[in-house]
């Protein structure tokens, strides 16, 4: 099943009223260190404080009325909003999660009612037991991003960037599984077919980059990030987010923890925002002087579902413990 603009279209008529439009504001801290227009997309404002309640709204909304409940894999924001959707349709809702999940990421799940099951440490550990719950249980597993109906949702996103902002030249889009990139990178290049699309992620097991190198999807070995989220492979048997990534974005822009440190401090710093590592990962990628701008540009701050002694430290510029790393930091410079 081939995704159309068309459908990211109908994805916004049925999210009216349940995942909100949120603002595009601006950054005048970038704009004056950079030389153009940057903006912020503030997905950190749903509901479940993360994007990914658009394309569980989406998918949910379209399961017919014998669903006997949802199941999902998830590295947190995925299966909250799962969770959130489930509650809203009253359906049952089991979420699995691998032990790299972030504990204030587990607690956002468990009270909206869903269901936990926390098994082994990789994404893949967890959807074994996603496909069982699918065999056994007759639940519909609602996959984090490789299916129409979810990336449909999270192109919505890319509709109201580029309706709120016509004259965008740049998009930084975190990137993970690819969920997210596909559809606003759809929806922008319908809008304005010029504009670049850059996916963004942490340098350490990026699942999307090192398929795109290899041609094909390639399993990686996850590792602790800061960008928790943008954790996780992208799927042996993927199906739509590899080739809409690879036919639609223009670049992938790879950060180390420092930048990604940075990038959370000037969220909090610079917009007084609480931004989680992986929704901090386009203002890291401009401060790090890694994508160079030739107009008006903007970001997408996917989430704010951080650990908040985590965010505490690292807005202070102390040290920070990540996996089997410590990230030095230091104060914020503007
Ligand atoms: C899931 C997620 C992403 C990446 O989305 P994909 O569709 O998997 O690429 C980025 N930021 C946050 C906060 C997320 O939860």
């Amino acid at each position: 099943m081939q995704i159309r603009f068309t459908d990211i279209l109908a994805a916004r008529a049925r999210l009216a009223g349940t995942a909100l439009g949120t603002p595009m504001v601006p950054s005048t801290a970038l704009q004056a260190r950079l030389g153009h227009p940057v903006w912020h997309k503030l997905e950190l404002c749903q509901p479940t404080g993360a994007f990914k309640l658009r394309g569980a709204m989406n998918a949910i909304s379209r399961l017919g009325p014998d669903a006997q409940g949802v199941t999902c894999a998830s590295t947190g924001n995925h299966g909250r909003a799962v969770a959130w959707a489930a509650k809203a349709r009253g359906l049952r809702a089991v979420v699995c999660l691998s032990s790299l999940v972030p504990r204030a990421k587990v607690e956002g799940i468990r009270a909206l009612g869903a269901e936990i099951r926390t098994i082994g440490r990789s994404q893949d550990d967890a959807q074994a037991e996603v496909d069982r719950l699918v065999a056994e249980e007759g639940l519909a597993e609602i996959p984090p991003f490789d299916h129409p109906d979810i990336i449909a949702g999270q192109g919505t996103i890319g509709l109201e960037m580029l309706e709120a902002v016509p004259d965008l030249t740049t998009l930084l889009v975190p990137l993970s599984g690819g969920g997210l990139a596909a559809g606003v990178a759809l929806a922008a290049k319908t809008l304005a077919p010029d504009i670049r699309v850059i996916g963004i992620s942490m340098d350490r097991g990026a699942a999307m980059d090192e398929s795109l190198r290899a041609g094909h999807p390639v399993p990686v070995e996850e590792v602790a990030s800061l960008a928790d989220s943008l954790g996780g492979g992208i799927g042996a048997t993927n199906r739509h987010s590899f080739a809409l990534c690879r036919d639609l974005l223009d670049e992938v822009v790879l950060l180390t923890e420092d930048e990604i440190y940075r990038g959370i401090q000037s969220a909090f710093h610079d917009e007084r925002l609480v931004a989680e590592g992986g929704a901090a990962v386009g203002i890291a990628a401009l401060l790090a002087g890694k994508v160079a701008l030739d107009g008006p540009a903007a970001t997408i701050l996917t989430g704010r579902n951080a650990d908040m002694d985590q965010i505490a430290r690292i807005v202070a510029g102390q040290s920070v413990t990540v996996g089997d790393r410590s990230i030095d930091g230091g104060p914020y410079e503007p």
